[in-house]
């Protein structure tokens, strides 16, 4: 009987002590995790750049992608005066530029993204953004003659892509290329290769809000990205939704805006009107494999009003959408719906139109 209870104690005394071991092992294991992982912040591509990477490479990770972003701002951005994009606009009515395949890809795949939205996308409205400075520090409302003449320049069938000599042009003078709204998508996309080749299993890419979930968080769980609150933006979301290896891209009426005599102007021009878009739409978000086509469908779905785009989305294969309108009501795609959770109890969540 009394070696019965002394065997007892013993096994007792064992699995607590199993218990103990399995614990510390855990909680080291867990630390030894979030030391490994490092948050990195800094100003490029016109935006905030925000990395959280986790694994052994992540400072030459880091920096091979701040590298990648630097030559890419260089290549493509309009406020650089010898950027391959600003040639091929100074260039405009008169010859072709020979270009980078970076950016021949991605005016190519804007160019695509426009045809497929219609029009609402299209990268010549820059004569239109210049007109409205918005995101600079004197944005201003131009006057309706500015705008019907401008208008006149835009048209994304006018962009000659030559592929044998790799060079792009534009039909006619005074047009001009803006590839703002798809060029961070293509730069989440190769900050996440920079990762891969990297062997980096877990990150979070943030550029200015669009979003490449690399993998799992380092707990294994999937990671939880915030669709934010268009109408009350101090870092509030509407819900949550939960993805691994998936792009997250948010176009929003919050992101770049004026006020002026209380009405807001904001920086997503509607092509056929030459002011900022007008549709239900105040938040467009695109969940997808490659940030290329989450950004460059963002900007256009934006426009092209809720019914048509939920059809687009939902013809395309892989890709998936949350939209918020004017009136707070929230639609999202077949597929995403079971991983999105609205947290916000003044949106409502509508199953269809
Ligand atoms: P963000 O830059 O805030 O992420 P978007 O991806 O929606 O937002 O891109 C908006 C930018 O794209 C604008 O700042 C402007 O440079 C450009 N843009 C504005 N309207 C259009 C449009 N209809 N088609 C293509 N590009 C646009
Ligand atoms: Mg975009």
């Amino acid at each position: 009987m009394i070696g019965l209870i002394q065997q007892n104690i013993f096994l007792v005394i064992v699995i607590v002590a199993l218990i103990i071991a399995i614990a510390a092992y855990v909680i080291n294991k867990n630390e030894k995790e979030s030391e490994e992982t490092v948050v990195r912040e800094f100003y490029g591509l016109g935006t905030i750049i925000r990395l959280r990477v986790d694994g052994k490479n992540r400072e030459k990770a880091i920096q091979e992608a701040m590298d990648r972003l630097n030559i890419i701002e260089n290549k493509m951005s309009v406020f650089k005066e010898f950027s391959e994009v600003s040639m091929i606009n100074k260039n405009a009515g008169v010859s072709n530029q020979a270009v980078s395949t970076d950016t021949y890809f991605v005016i190519n795949k804007a160019v695509e993204y426009s045809r497929l939205s219609e029009g609402t996308f299209d990268p010549t409205i820059r004569p239109i953004v210049s007109l409205w400075r918005i995101g600079s520090d004197n944005p201003r409302i131009p006057s309706k003659s500015e705008i019907t003449s401008n208008l006149k320049l835009v048209n994304y069938e006018d962009i000659i892509l030559d592929e044998k000599s790799h060079s792009i042009g534009l039909k006619h003078t005074k047009q001009a290329i803006d590839i703002g709204g798809i060029a961070k998508g293509y730069a989440a996309d190769e900050v996440k290769k920079v990762f891969e080749n990297n062997r980096i299993k877990s990150a979070l890419i943030d550029l200015g809000g669009n979003i490449y979930a690399l993998g799992t968080k380092p707990d294994k769980t999937l990671w939880k990205v915030g669709i934010q609150n268009p109408v009350d933006t101090r870092g509030e979301h509407i819900g949550v939704i939960s993805v691994e290896n998936k792009s997250v891209v948010t176009s929003g009426n919050y992101e770049r805006y004026f006020t002026k005599e209380g009405k807001i102007y904001h920086h997503i021009i509607d092509p056929k009107t030459g002011y900022p878009s007008e549709s239900e739409v105040i938040s467009s978000t695109i969940i997808s494999d490659h940030s290329i086509d989450g950004d460059g469908l963002s900007t256009g779905v934006y426009i092209m009003g809720l019914e048509k785009s939920i059809k687009l989305i939902e013809s395309l294969k892989g890709i998936d959408a949350i939209f918020i309108t004017k009136n707070k009501e929230v639609y999202a795609t077949s597929g995403i719906k079971n991983n999105f959770k609205i947290t916000n109890t003044e949106f409502n969540y509508k199953d269809s139109l």
